[in-house]
């Protein structure tokens, strides 16, 4: 999924469809049927304002965000589920207080970007793995693997930074943006029967699910906005922004090891990625040092 494209495409891609004889019937009906459910909660808009370092690229957005929210507290909870029952959840409680503390701080200064934020139902659990991965899925349910933090021995800062990077990405809801553009261009129709109710089997709703919400693979865009809007929230919050240029030397240090973190592999560290953290630090310290003086 390739950067903003944002206009009415499935209508366009109902008009193709309706051009080639072989579309099925089905196919034809669920996109009507998606249409139709989005009549009035949906259509092209950016979920965030634009706060200091500019955060409001337009969206194409064809599914509401209760509905992505819904799929999200569902995994959320097998997630929970799965790691409790391999007694990994929440194993070490100081490292699960030290990551709550600092979301704790960074939930409010999501207001910035948009106001329904600091009320969602944030849940943050911290799952003992080797894994060095992190995400937040829609709605602000936050998971860390414990080995992102060990093994890399992050500083509140980082972690922060990290945070910010991930809250971003349900901030500006871009797995809503793109299951929106996978169903504009048909690639993902059962997903779009799914969230409406329409049938087909849960073990293949989990899997979407998971594929939607977990295993994303965000595009370039996208990770340029979590680095950029993360790292506001990250100074917002009373956290040394300056921590995004040691993070991701630390991240890019594991990546040359024998087996690449899985938070690079969905997050592919481009060369430039320092280069933009560093060129937003005059934006963001003023914001920083007005937190640490107002405590
Ligand atoms: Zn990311």
């Amino acid at each position: 999924m390739l950067g903003p494209r944002c206009h009415n495409s499935l209508l366009a891609s109902l008009l193709a469809g309706k051009r080639r004889p072989l579309i099925s019937t089905i196919r034809l009906l669920t996109a009507a049927l998606l249409v139709l459910a989005g009549v009035g909660l949906v259509g092209c808009a950016s979920t965030t304002e634009r706060g200091a370092v500019g955060g409001d690229r337009k969206q194409l957005l064809l599914i509401s965000s209760e509905q992505m929210e819904q799929l999200s507290a569902q995994s959320y909870a097998k997630l929970q589920a799965d790691a409790s029952k391999q007694g990994a959840l929440n194993s070490d409680p100081a490292l699960t207080q030290r990551v709550r503390a600092i979301a704790a701080r960074i939930e409010p200064q999501t207001a910035v970007f948009r106001r329904d934020a600091p009320s969602w139902k944030w849940e943050v659990n911290v799952i003992s793995s080797d894994e060095l991965n992190a995400f937040c899925m829609p709605g602000g349910k936050i998971v860390f693997y414990s080995g992102l933090i060990k093994q890399l021995n992050l500083s509140d800062s980082e972690i922060a930074v990290v945070m910010g990077h991930e809250i971003t990405h349900a901030l500006r809801e871009h797995s809503r943006e793109q299951v929106s553009q996978a169903i504009a261009a048909q690639t993902a129709i059962n997903v779009g029967a799914a969230l409406l109710g329409l049938g087909g089997d849960s073990a293949a709703l989990t899997n979407t699910a998971y594929e939607a919400l977990i295993a994303t693979k965000f595009s370039r865009v996208d990770e340029s906005e979590a680095d950029r809007i993360g790292l506001e929230l990250t100074a917002r919050a009373g956290y040394d922004p300056r921590a995004g240029i040691t993070l991701w030397q630390k991240m890019l240090k594991a990546s040359s090891g024998s087996r690449p973190p899985e938070f690079l592999s969905t997050h592919p560290a481009e060369a430039n990625r320092i280069q933009q953290i560093e060129s937003l630090l005059p934006t963001v310290m003023p914001l920083y040092e007005a937190a640490r003086r107002g405590g």
